[in-house]
């Protein structure tokens, strides 16, 4: 059975007290309202994972995520932080290929697919994001476009690699926008997305894998999209920065 998870990416906001505040509601809130078979992750700045840890200590359906590693174990590489690095402070999930790390970072099929190796080699549960630009969905060939990520980063996994990722579809063109893909938009990829890595891996991993919608999912238009079959969650932005929205979104299944 594939888990149902709902993953807030903080991005770069709240300072080092906002960021107590808040991870605090939603620790609160999580052990009084969320069903412990719904798996909640706060993406936080880097500079918060460690404090952020302590606060959710002890709740075993709540765990942070750093928002990016580099591929390389250690060296020269100023301002990045390693996989590595992030096991040794035992962070147990981390976001890989965020499209505004493939957009402002210029961040690469083939770069994703090293700090996707990195992570799983480190025992770190990668959520490899994905998705498609206003311009490829309106060219029609998005479904395609969207598949090939995946093939391109993650299908040199053995099965049992494959097994431990998690899979974000998230349309650029939903990010931070407000405008939503439907429930039924959602549902599409998802299932295409499914048949791909069942063609790949083989129906019993296909089906275990969690897929979650990303792309201005809010408390109000949760349920409507995780009704999808194909839909496990979601990845949240802008309402995961309010904890009682983040958590009504939680509820949402
Ligand atoms: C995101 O950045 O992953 C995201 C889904 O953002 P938002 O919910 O704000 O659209």
């Amino acid at each position: 059975m594939r888990k149902k998870i709902v993953a807030g990416n903080w991005k770069m906001n709240k300072t080092a007290v906002e960021a107590f505040v808040l991870a605090t509601e939603v620790a609160q809130l999580v052990k009084s309202d969320v069903p412990a078979d719904v798996q909640v992750i706060m993406a936080t700045p880097a500079l918060y994972l460690t404090g952020v840890s302590q606060v959710v200590e002890g709740i075993s359906n709540l765990a942070v995520a750093a928002q990016n590693c580099h591929e390389k174990a250690s060296g020269a590489y100023t301002g990045e932080i390693s996989a590595v690095q992030l096991a040794s402070a035992a962070i147990p999930y981390v976001l890989i290929g965020h499209s505004e790390r493939r957009e402002y970072f210029s961040e690469s099929n083939e770069q994703l697919a090293l700090k996707v190796d990195a992570a799983l080699a480190n025992g770190i549960t990668p959520i490899f994001c994905c998705g498609e630009s206003l311009s490829l969905r309106e060219g029609g060939n998005f479904l395609a476009f969207v598949a090939d990520q995946l093939t391109a980063s993650l299908f040199h996994l053995s099965a049992e690699e494959f097994g431990k990722v998690v899979i974000a579809y998230e349309p650029i063109w939903a990010i931070g926008t407000g405008l939503t893909a439907s429930a039924g938009q959602a549902q599409e990829m998802h299932a295409h997305l499914r048949v791909h890595i069942a063609a790949k891996y083989g129906a019993t991993i296909a089906d275990d894998c969690s897929i979650l919608y990303g792309g201005s999912c809010n408390a109000k238009n949760a349920q409507e999209i995780f009704a999808g079959p194909d839909v496990d969650g979601g990845l949240i932005g802008g309402a995961s920065l309010i904890a009682a929205d983040f958590i009504t979104i939680a509820k949402s299944f």
